[in-house]
């Protein structure tokens, strides 16, 4: 029979590798990390990682693929490393790799991700196709700004054409409705195997400098000429008004509904819904993550949620293991490799 014994747990040290891995020790899986040189420490230090694997850079990953192979590696992919190989090149993946690689085109594409939410019947922000139509507070979004650096917040098409002269050479942008309420993030999951969906926690980011603009006066901001920018700094957990569970738990069961209407074999495993909910308990999404995120971070000891659930520590990385260890218990581990 086949058992955990047999393969190993493999993801990139960075985002949420350390609750990967530490999940995955807990299912009683050997792990191993693969580390940028020099960014191993925090693997050794909290005792995590059964094997470190250092390369030069994370583009260079395929080099050291086949070693994952001989290892029986199952590889388990987070934001870091779909940002570092690209959702394109993500298909190229040899190794055996936990989740749906297809739908992670879905997700990096803001069109089709957009279609994928509107059919799940979310509530997105509405998007201005041009700057004339704004009519409403709107932020504006540059393709490709990472961490949010630059974005800005308009009134009106002239109060966006004078903040657009200070980007002269940014041509692609989205102008989306700003929603006034408070960001909440949810994360899901959702196993083939029990074809069921679990909510695992909620965050909210703490984002320099938008979480500190509001420690000094208006006036002092704009003497100061701040500009806004949401450069993530770390996670804080949050518990949501429980009145709300119904609607979320209806959100991300819709999301995977239709996931297996977009994809073959639609999305499984860890994924979040990122919102603003506005005063009148509207929940808008403005993402969709399909894989495991940073905000469950705060969980490695397992959340209210899980506690509920499980009576065990259960973080999302622990999540994943287990998902994968009752797969390989039923002999079923094609059920969550994708
Ligand atoms: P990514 O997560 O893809 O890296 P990003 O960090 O560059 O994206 P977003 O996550 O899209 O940027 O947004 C940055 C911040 O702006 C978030 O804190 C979010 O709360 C806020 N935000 C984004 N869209 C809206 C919106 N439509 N209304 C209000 N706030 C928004």
């Amino acid at each position: 029979m086949p058992s955990v014994s047999d393969y190993k747990i493999a993801t990139i040290g960075s985002h949420s590798a350390l609750q990967i891995l530490k999940g995955a020790k807990d299912e009683g899986f050997e792990t191993i990390c693969i580390c940028a040189k020099g960014k191993s420490k925090p693997y050794e230090s909290f005792r995590v990682a059964d094997k470190i694997i250092e390369i030069d850079d994370f583009a260079n990953f395929f080099e050291i693929e086949d070693q994952l192979i001989k290892e029986n590696a199952i590889l388990i992919p987070h934001g870091s490393f779909v940002s570092y190989i690209g959702p394109q090149k993500m298909k190229e993946v040899k190794v055996m790799h936990y989740g749906t690689k297809g739908i992670l085109e879905w997700e990096s594409d803001r069109v089709k991700e957009r279609k994928w939410l509107l059919e799940a019947n979310c509530k997105l922000p509405k998007i201005f196709s041009s700057p004339e139509e704004i009519d409403r507070p709107v932020i504006i979004k540059f393709h490709g700004a990472h961490g949010g650096k630059g974005y800005f917040i308009a009134n009106s098409p002239e109060d966006f054409y004078e903040s657009m002269r200070q980007y002269p050479n940014e041509s692609k942008y989205v102008i989306q409705e700003y929603i006034v309420g408070v960001p909440i993030y949810a994360h899901f999951f959702y196993s083939r195997l029990n074809q069921e969906l679990e909510i695992m926690s909620f965050d909210k980011r703490y984002e320099s400098n938008a979480d500190s603009i509001g420690r000094i006066a208006a006036r002092d901001q704009l003497d100061a000429n701040i500009r806004t920018s949401y450069t993530i700094t770390g996670n804080i957990p949050i518990v949501i008004r429980e009145s709300m569970l119904p609607s979320i738990f209806e959100l991300g069961e819709s999301v995977v509904n239709i996931s297996k209407k977009l994809v073959g074999d639609g999305l499984f495993g860890p994924f979040c819904l990122e919102g603003i909910v506005d005063p009148n308990l509207n929940f808008y999404v403005f993402e969709i993550s399909a894989r495991i995120v940073a905000g469950t971070n705060p969980f490695t000891y397992g959340s209210p949620y899980t506690w509920l659930r499980y009576n065990e520590p259960m973080s999302t990385g622990r999540r994943i293991a287990r998902d994968i260890k009752e797969a390989i218990e039923q002999n079923h581990l094609d059920k969550v490799l994708g």
